[in-house]
């Protein structure tokens, strides 16, 4: 789509009909929000290998990845939602302040309206559903925006989702930046964003205009510790996680992916050896012709990682890897030691197959080197060392810390998934989810039992007590309370005339 006239009607028709069917209470029911979760598990189901051919042309990526980040990750959130919707649709009966007895309260949660979703291409399929899921669940009724980057993707979303979901309820527009910024220019009831910190400012700034809620799961250099092991063994597999955590999820364009290696000078050799070796082990002598690897997304971003590399310093820190196939979009694994600080590699989001290594004099600097940069979206450290990770758990600030693997918070339902500072803020994934694209309205239902005198002016010593007691009543206070109403009620007389001379 472009931004033609045609465009923004299309736009704007497509708003006010999803905001009409919301109007309508359909999605509100439970009923409904299950049958639509359900759907799109039959869609994942019955179309399991077009996302196969899809993520191929988009990414190179293999089935078992994509089965692994993508399709099985939608199943289960799936699975997961219709297992407890009507345990997160309930209302919470909340405890209320004694002073309040015997009104009683609760939390319902109530969708939002019609919100707006924009996915990132590295996971599209997973990025795009999975707050797709959670919108459907709390009600709302949604736009999903897929990502240009991955076209076939984003076409195979648009094509297939019309044929298994309530059109009136879910859609999905394509386009770029343009098509963003006109869905920008609407009013939202909630903005869902995945994507780089640079496009997330845009979006908080339109989303600012109409007060929307946005959330936004941004991107940064996510580091790996890793200390020293007396255990060979347990190197060994710390090596392999780091290895399947760089090169594994979509070739390093993964927004949780190892970004850099921090470890202590004497180290660094024995570490290069290992990776090496392992690199060999996974993608074979010549990675370039491996099924098991993901290609570089596009020219654009293929450009972006050769100019990470053009720094003439950066260039002479490459230890291994190093080519570059404009081609076929492949770069291979890479690894610099100690590159410049100062230099692009080392400042912003590497998102790609190059993976620096920085030295230090004690591994205990990681947690200064950590805190002169941007709060990060994961911290790893592999460590066992527990005074250590305190320290890094109490002094460092991220979306999440991993101790001893990596990548592993992003398949937890029941744990929140979400960055901090420039990472991103709000949360999603599970239960978290639901909440993310629904209002906890509070309910309280009030009674004629008790009327409390002392709210009420004119005021008096005893009213000042009776609060000074009330607001710090715990239940054994509660006859005294009872007590301090019945002769509240008997002074109240009294105190008027006192008040009134
Ligand atoms: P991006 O910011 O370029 O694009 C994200 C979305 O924004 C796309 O749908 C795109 O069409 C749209 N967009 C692009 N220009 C826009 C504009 N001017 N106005 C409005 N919308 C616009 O990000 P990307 O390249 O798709 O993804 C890479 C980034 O996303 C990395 O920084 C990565 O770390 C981050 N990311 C974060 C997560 C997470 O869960 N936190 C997951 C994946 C990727």
């Amino acid at each position: 789509m472009n931004t033609t006239m045609e465009a923004i009607t299309e736009v704007e028709e497509t708003l006010s009909e999803l905001r009409q069917t919301f109007k309508s209470g359909r999605t509100r029911s439970v009923a409904w929000r299950k049958n639509q979760v359900s759907a799109l598990l039959q869609l994942i189901h019955d179309q399991e290998d077009e996302i196969f051919k899809a993520l191929y042309e988009d990414l190179g990526k293999h089935p078992v990845e994509v089965y692994r980040d993508e399709i099985g990750i939608v199943k289960k959130t799936i699975n997961y939602t219709l297992s407890n919707l009507e345990k997160w649709v309930a209302p919470k009966k909340s405890r209320l302040p004694l002073l309040l007895f015997p009104t009683s309260g609760e939390v319902l949660p109530e969708p939002l309206g019609v919100v707006l979703i924009f996915a990132s291409w590295n996971f599209p399929i997973a990025l795009g559903l999975d707050p797709v899921i959670g919108a459907i669940s709390a009600g709302n009724t949604v736009v999903l925006k897929p990502s240009e980057q991955a076209p076939a993707c984003s076409s195979f979303l648009a094509n297939t989702i019309p044929q298994y979901m309530d059109s009136k309820a879910v859609r999905v527009i394509e386009g770029g930046a343009e098509i963003s910024e006109l869905l920008l220019q609407q009013k939202w009831d909630k903005i869902f964003f995945t994507g780089s910190p640079q496009v997330g400012r845009i979006v908080m700034s339109a989303a600012a205009k109409n007060l929307t809620p946005v959330t936004l799961e941004l991107g940064g250099k996510c580091p790996t510790i890793l200390d020293s092991f007396s255990n060979p063994s347990d190197l060994k597999v710390a090596i392999k996680r780091i290895v399947g955590g760089k090169w594994g999820p979509c070739n390093g364009q993964a927004c949780i992916g190892v970004d850099y290696i921090l470890i202590e000078e004497k180290l660094a050799s024995t570490l290069i050896e290992l990776l090496k070796k392992t690199v060999k082990r996974f993608y074979s002598d010549s990675p370039k012709d491996s099924k098991c690897i993901a290609r570089v997304i596009n020219r654009g971003h293929f450009e972006r990682l050769r100019n990470l590399l053009k720094d003439p310093l950066v260039a002479a820190s490459i230890v291994h890897g190093g080519s570059l196939d404009e081609e076929n979009l492949f770069i291979e694994p890479t690894i610099l030691l100690d590159p410049p600080l100062d230099a692009a590699i080392m400042t912003e989001e590497i998102f790609g197959p190059l993976l620096p290594i920085i030295t230090l004099k004690s591994i205990q600097e990681s947690i200064e080197f950590i805190n002169s940069r941007p709060k990060p979206l994961a911290i790893y450290a592999f460590t066992k060392d527990e005074e250590f990770r305190q320290r890094i758990l109490l002094e460092t600030s991220s979306g999440s810390v991993i101790f001893n693997d990596v990548l592993i918070q992003f398949i937890c339902d029941a744990l929140p998934f979400g960055g901090v500072g420039q990472s991103g803020f709000g949360r999603y994934h599970g239960k978290y989810s639901f909440d993310t694209f629904s209002h906890e309205k509070v309910v309280m239902r009030g009674n004629f039992i008790v009327e409390l005198e002392p709210r009420y002016p004119p005021w008096n010593d005893f009213k000042m007590n009776f609060f000074r007691l009330a607001y710090n009543l715990d239940y054994l206070g509660l006859l005294l309370l009872f007590l301090g109403l019945k002769r509240s009620n008997r002074l109240t007389g009294v105190s008027q005339k006192q008040c009134n001379t």
